[in-house]
């Protein structure tokens, strides 16, 4: 591990200069592939005001933040606790830099960019969480849930890598209730079964509409860039579900004008891509643009930044307060198709329903360096593709910029090899 970088004021001032400018310039290139609908503004507006103007995450009054690295963690229970879930996933490249001096080199960017944060003090989202709940899961965020510990109260969450019917439902169930305590602790308020309620009902709001959007985002021709779409779902980071439910809701309304009006922004020809594999976190939109500036239409994704965090609702079938958190230990993890789990055919599942509902043509299979994981299910999936007949690529990629030529040269062959299969399909057909 490199030497411990010692943080001082120039370092903090030459961070929050090119951080800020590196997350400006990503989500302006998102807005300028199409004329961004009016009502998407709200989500790009938190991401600026997180990543660009380095504000608090906007919260209701009296919240305490509580910091989570993971979709496995349960925003309905931390929000049934009056406080704010915020994730710190992140994909900052400059973060990443600082978190590099702290973190083995062959740790994936993800942790590193989180490490950065923890020690750089400069993005308030993160300095104002009160404690950080970190999922044991892969080894990296293993690992950082112990060298975190430096920087901020850290609370291991415990997932167990089977999906045993009830004994692995039971251990992540003691779990939720082990962090009732501590979330109550820290906010001085009690989780009830009214508030659990309340938390769940409101982040069912904001899986409801999202349901929705997806709708509109299957749609072809497209209704909104793919790139936009993936920061509007990491815009769910940092807003109250409440509120990213509301605006989402009035979000669908533009798209059904913007549908009658038969306003879209791609050609009914463009290829349509599924990016799955690691998180593609704020700012680092690299793929999602490259894709989208190379021609290609990104369509749909199953990655845990965008649709998958919002997926499946929780389904209370027995209204008593460990009713609902059963429900919660069996949503957070039965459904969850992250390969840290040791069988993932849902996924592979999961994949294939995407591939037909979205019509996809091609499937970027993202990696970020030293993410064993996906990496490990990649060659499952591109069995299961074959069977369709639909193309993938693995694409490797870091939290830096000096990859992108090649990542570019890479996706833009891929497109144009899409493109020449469904022309030479559409002569035999003709
Ligand atoms: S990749 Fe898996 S372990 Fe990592 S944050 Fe996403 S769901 Fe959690
Ligand atoms: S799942 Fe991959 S990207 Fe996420 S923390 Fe683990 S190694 Fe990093």
């Amino acid at each position: 591990m490199a030497e411990q970088i010692q943080t001082n004021d120039r370092q903090r001032e030459l961070f929050i200069r090119k951080a800020t400018r590196v997350a400006a310039s990503y989500l302006n290139r998102a807005k300028q592939l199409a004329e961004p609908p009016e009502a998407a503004r709200p989500f790009f507006d938190a991401l600026e005001d997180v990543y660009v103007n380095l504000r608090d995450v906007a919260k209701p009054e009296g919240y305490k933040s509580i910091g989570t690295l993971c979709v496995m963690v349960p925003p309905e229970l931390i929000y049934a606790a009056g406080a704010m879930p915020v994730r710190l996933c992140s994909g900052s490249y400059t973060a990443y830099s600082i978190g590099d001096g702290y973190i083995p080199r062959d740790a994936c960017p993800l942790v590193k960019a989180v490490m950065g944060f923890g020690k750089i003090r400069a993005l308030p989202a993160f300095d104002n969480c009160a404690l950080l709940v970190s999922p044991v899961t892969c080894d990296c965020k293993k690992k950082l849930a112990g060298a975190m510990e430096q920087v901020k109260r850290v609370v291991p969450l415990h997932i167990p890598p089977l999906k045993r019917e009830d004994a692995d439902t039971e251990v992540f169930l003691r779990e939720l209730y082990r962090l009732i305590p501590i979330l109550e602790e820290e906010t001085g308020r009690r989780i009830t079964a009214r508030s659990l309620a309340e938390g769940i009902n409101a982040v069912g709001a904001a899986q409801y509409e999202m349901a929705e959007f997806a709708r509109y985002r299957r749609h072809v021709p497209a209704l909104l860039p793919g790139t936009q779409v993936m920061a509007i779902m990491n815009s769910y980071s940092y807003m109250p579900a409440g509120v990213w439910a509301r605006r989402m809701r009035a979000l669908n309304a533009e798209l059904e004008v913007r549908l009658a009006q038969k306003r879209f922004v791609s050609r009914e020809n463009q290829p349509r891509i599924l990016v799955t594999g690691s998180p593609i976190a704020y700012p680092n939109l690299k793929i999602p643009l490259l894709i989208e500036e190379m021609g290609g239409v990104l369509a749909a994704d199953e990655t845990c930044m965008g649709e998958r965090g919002l997926y499946d609702p929780v389904s209370v079938i027995d209204p008593s307060f460990d009713g609902m958190m059963r429900a919660l230990a069996s949503r957070y993890t039965k459904p969850c198709t992250c390969p840290v789990f040791v069988d993932n055919s849902q996924r592979i599942y999961r994949i294939r329903q995407m591939v037909k509902q979205s019509r996809i043509q091609g499937v970027i299979y993202h990696v970020l360096r030293g993410c064993l994981v996906y990496d490990y299910e990649y060659p499952i999936l591109e069995e299961a593709l074959g069977k369709l007949d639909i193309p993938v690529i693995r694409v490797e990629s870091d939290y830096n910029e000096e990859d992108v030529e090649q990542l570019r040269i890479r996706i833009e062959a891929f497109i144009e090899m899409i493109k020449l299969k469904e022309y030479a399909k559409q002569r035999k057909g003709a």
